[in-house]
């Protein structure tokens, strides 16, 4: 996980409980052939949302043959009827932004959630459709569900070209531009960058905001004219680019070789741009999606609690979270969706034994809740620093991905302890497994080329570390320059330096000691070479290694122990508040075969 993600991690719970404020009634469920939707409106408008979700995938699908559509991660779908509802379960945002949340996307590696203002949808009162952000999110998650790596303005550029599509009865519109003119505006009163620039940009998001809307409009510009532009073939050109790259081939050369000079494309953008409209292809709309073939049906109070609780839980809402996990809980004690729920609440809040507890109360209820095992498999005793015997973990990781063939965290702990029982072929094989589940995380490269390292292969390990070190930001790409450091000089690209080198900035590491949060404050202590040094800081940036098993759970504030740290703090003032800048957690692989491990490893 990246530096860029900053939690904003209280352990205060802070407001009045939304429970407090009254009961929820029960909310409908409706299911379609791929997509499950929640809605306190009709069971009908329910479907109808399913219904938007299934056309959207089947376009995707027919554009994109041969992928993989269906992420491990279950996307869960909201559709609050009113301002109200989308206000209960988004406070926060309203704080912010007043009544203009229409649709928003949560991705996490553990469970997806996608959320759609019923009022919204088709209202000329808003100037974004809630739909077209939810589909840019929900295109985004396909890519990375198949794709180890895509260019930043290519992401963002396929995601916007599919977000604006059109679909009007049995016709769909693909590459239409937006409805409000907003984009295409943009385009006509703004320069845009050179191509061969453009094309190397890392970060979408800068502190002016006219900077980042040109961002997204010049990448859907920039794709729709690679689709539809002059002799691109209706986008067999870009798919050409696109397999490239998924090859590992450098993304300039792959460029050039399929378009041509960035000289001409260049000058053939801009012509493109200067059009007076943009092209876009009309298809017929995917059939057999019947509305009335969908399931829909009244959940329970419980179920309903339940659910909201883990969609607060995955936006990190902690005091919402556990008001509707502990009414849930009330409302049906034999819920396991709600234990699972209070476990990753007491999990945040460091208190790992109730939450193991809940976890294994969630399990005995509910034998498909593979999450609560997983989690109650890796706070087991067995599963700690330091023990040798992992059985009894083994026995529980193979019952987890025998009954969820693509859940690829539990891989990756089974790869970390066939490296540690010193059986590393094993090991790979389990983590090249996690690798093509989640291609996009750049952890499991690095695992990968880790083992391959140990198994005295340098090049591959090379070719893995660099393919990150140079496609990835913050903490990944340190975690890659390290690996890189750890390969015989010979092996080892001439350039490749560590990021976030900025003046005065010092790199400090070492083993956590100690980590402690209070409000947006955070302080770590550490045991570096011997000496204990302790860095604070109020706006820190936080990574951390993929290959932790708490993912989507990870807190700053717990569990840290031990890990290895690297922290950026400011020079001159160390032992002042607000020097801290950055820390990265890594999770370093361990080996240790004991005699009765080895005598496991045939
Ligand atoms: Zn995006």
């Amino acid at each position: 996980m990246g530096l860029g993600r900053i939690f904003a991690v209280t352990c205060l719970l802070l407001g009045n409980p939304v429970w407090l404020r009254g009961e929820i009634k029960p909310w409908q469920e409706a299911r379609s052939p791929h997509f499950r939707v929640i809605t306190n409106g009709s069971a009908r408008s329910g479907v109808h949302v399913a219904r938007e979700f299934e056309l959207i995938r089947a376009l995707f699908a027919a554009q994109f043959p041969g992928y993989e559509l269906d992420s491990p991660a279950p996307l869960l779908i909201l559709a609050p009827r009113d301002e109200d509802t989308a206000r209960m379960l988004l406070p926060d945002a309203w704080r912010v932004v007043g009544n203009q949340v229409a649709g928003l996307y949560r991705h996490g590696q553990e469970k997806q959630y996608a959320l759609i203002r019923l009022d919204a949808v088709g209202s000329d009162l808003w100037n974004k459709n809630p739909y077209g952000v939810v589909y840019h999110e929900y295109v985004h998650s396909l890519l990375h569900r198949n794709l180890h790596w895509i260019p930043l303005w290519l992401d963002e550029g396929i995601a916007e070209f599919y977000q604006y599509t059109r679909f009007e009865g049995d016709r769909m519109y693909l590459g239409a531009p937006p409805k409000n003119t907003g984009l295409t505006d943009f385009l006509n009163t703004h320069s845009t960058l050179p191509i061969e620039e453009f094309i190397e940009k890392h970060r979408s998001v800068s502190a002016d905001s006219t900077d980042t809307s040109m961002f997204y409009a010049h990448a859907w510009a920039l794709t729709h004219f690679l689709v539809f532009g002059p002799g691109m073939g209706q986008g067999e050109k870009l798919k050409h680019f696109f397999n490239d790259l998924q090859k590992g081939k450098p993304q300039k050369a792959a460029f050039v070789e399929t378009f041509g000079s960035f000289e001409q494309m260049d000058k053939d953008f801009q012509r493109y741009l200067l059009r007076f409209t943009f092209t876009s292809a009309e298809l017929p709309s995917p059939t057999g999606l019947e509305e009335k073939s969908f399931e829909s049906r009244t959940m329970t109070q419980a179920e309903t609690e339940a659910e909201l609780a883990g969609f607060e839980i995955w936006s990190r809402k902690w005091e919402l979270a556990r008001g509707w996990a502990q009414a849930a809980a009330e409302h049906d004690p034999k819920l396991g969706l709600a234990q699972e729920d209070l476990g990753y609440v007491f999990l945040n809040e460091g208190q790992a034994d109730k939450a193991s507890q809940c976890f294994a109360k969630a399990v005995d209820l509910d034998g498909k809740l593979y999450l609560a095992q997983f989690a109650k498999t890796m706070l087991m005793p067995e599963a700690q620093p330091g023990v040798t015997d992992r059985a009894k973990v083994k026995e529980e990781l193979l019952k987890i991905t025998a009954s969820k063939a693509d859940f690829a965290a539990a891989y990756v702990q089974m790869a970390k302890i066939y490296v540690e029982q010193g059986d590393l072929p094993k090991g790979l094989t389990m983590s090249m497994k996690a690798e093509q589940l989640a291609p996009f995380l750049s952890g499991y490269h690095i695992l990968s080329g880790e083992i391959l390292r140990r198994m005295g292969d340098p090049t591959d390990a090379a070719i893995y570390a660099r393919y990150v070190a140079e496609r990835w930001n913050g903490s990944d790409h340190d975690e890659a320059v390290e690996l890189l450091e750890r390969v015989p000089a010979n092996y080892r690209p001439p350039t490749i330096a560590s990021e976030n080198t900025e003046a005065n900035i010092h790199r400090v590491e070492g083993t956590v000691q100690e980590t402690a949060c209070q409000g947006a404050a955070f302080s770590i202590t550490l045991d570096s070479g011997g000496k204990t040094r302790t860095f604070k800081g109020t706006r820190v940036q936080t990574g951390f290694a993929d290959t932790l098993w708490y993912g989507d759970h990870f807190t700053r504030c717990f569990y840290l122990k031990g890990l290895r740290a690297v922290v950026q703090y400011r020079e001159g003032t160390e032992t002042k508040e607000g020097d801290l800048v950055r820390v990265g957690f890594r999770d370093d692989l361990r080996e240790h075969p004991t005699a009765e491990n080895r005598a496991m490893v045939k």
